[in-house]
């Protein structure tokens, strides 16, 4: 049986990982400090022989027995409300944390994927992101801790790539969404959901003009499994490039809630990018993948996931919102 890592597995896109390594017959050995990740996540896996979780920090030496033939490497805060919370966190799971598992891989004779990120192009000045572009990133801006720390985990894989001769993978995620994400993340799916199911009206921020382009959680790991198997080494963009405005999107998310909620505006938090597009011909020509789920369909199941959070678990996420995110 191949054996896999996932850091950041008790997060958002990590156990889905799991599910997908576990699905595939793979023995999945489980990381997560816990910090932003939840155990409810992967609790339906503690049961079977084939996974195992180790509740631990990467930014720490990382000690695995035995054999292992992946790592994917996700463990990171992924939302501005989190960057701002545990700013020292993100950059040392993006630095120490890739050093201590570039170093594992390197030990094990592993291949290792790892998590970027669209926030390596910043505020971006080329529309849609291609990967040959280097981006618009403010070093000491709110943003910069997960913005720098991605881009120089990206240098560093290269560096073991190169130097080491280590199998590396990068994936550029951009917006994903689906069941598991957290309800109190501040990002802008969950935020919106929390509002409509709270009978609150819905917060966009700025003008609402700026654009992302949502990419359903399925469609994510499926590219993300696919760039692991294949032997390319460079970055490569995985998401969604049906791109909306902000405006356009709170307004589905009141018809596909069917609430009557209003829309009001707040202010924009800083560095927060204008437009986000992924370009995806690399991932098309290269892994022959492309994202299948539509917006429609993919909402709908995520609604349906909020749907089921108790009444508790809503109202936790009340006192979270963009004041949070500017005043610190
Ligand atoms: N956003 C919003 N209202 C919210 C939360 C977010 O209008 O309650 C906006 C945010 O300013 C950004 C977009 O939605 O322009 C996506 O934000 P998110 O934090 O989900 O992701 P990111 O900015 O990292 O793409």
């Amino acid at each position: 049986m191949k054996k896999v890592l996932i850091t950041g597995a008790a997060g958002f896109l990590g156990s889905h990982l799991c599910d997908r390594f576990i699905k595939e017959g793979y023995g999945v050995i489980a990381m997560d400090n816990l910090i932003t990740g939840d155990l409810k996540n992967i609790e339906h896996l503690f049961k079977l022989e084939q996974f195992e979780f180790y509740n631990h920090d990467v930014t720490k030496f990382i000690h695995i027995p035995g054999e292992l033939d992946y790592i994917l490497h996700f463990a990171s805060p992924a939302s501005p409300i989190d960057y701002l919370k545990i700013p020292i966190q993100t950059l040392k799971v993006g630095a120490l944390g890739t050093h201590n598992l570039l170093g594992l891989a390197k030990e094990k004779g592993a291949r290792i994927l790892i998590a970027s990120t669209s926030e390596i192009y910043g505020d971006p000045l080329v529309h849609p992101q291609t990967e040959d572009y280097y981006g618009n990133v403010n070093t000491i801006g709110p943003r910069g801790v997960y913005d720098e720390a991605k881009r120089f985990q990206e240098s560093m894989t290269m560096a073991y790539h190169r130097f080491h001769g280590l199998e590396t993978r990068i994936v550029r995620i951009f917006n994903t969404y689906g069941p598991r994400m957290r309800l109190n993340d501040g990002r802008v799916i969950p935020a919106f959901m929390g509002q409509a199911l709270r009978g609150e009206d819905l917060t966009v921020f700025g003008d609402g003009l700026q654009t992302r382009s949502f990419c359903y959680v399925d469609d994510e790991v499926e590219g993300i499994y696919r760039l692991l198997l294949s032997d390319y080494s460079y970055p490569v963009n995985i998401g969604n490039p049906n791109e909306i405005t902000i405006k356009d999107f709170a307004e589905e998310i009141i018809k596909l809630t069917g609430t009557d909620q209003k829309i009001i505006y707040k202010p924009l938090p800083q560095d927060d990018p204008l437009q986000r597009q992924p370009d995806i011909s690399k991932a098309k020509e290269l892994l022959g993948w492309e994202p299948l789920i539509g917006r429609e369909e993919g909402m709908k199941r995520t609604f349906d996931y909020f749907k089921t959070l108790s009444t508790e678990e809503l109202q936790k996420t009340e006192h979270r919102d963009f004041s949070e995110r500017n005043n610190r």
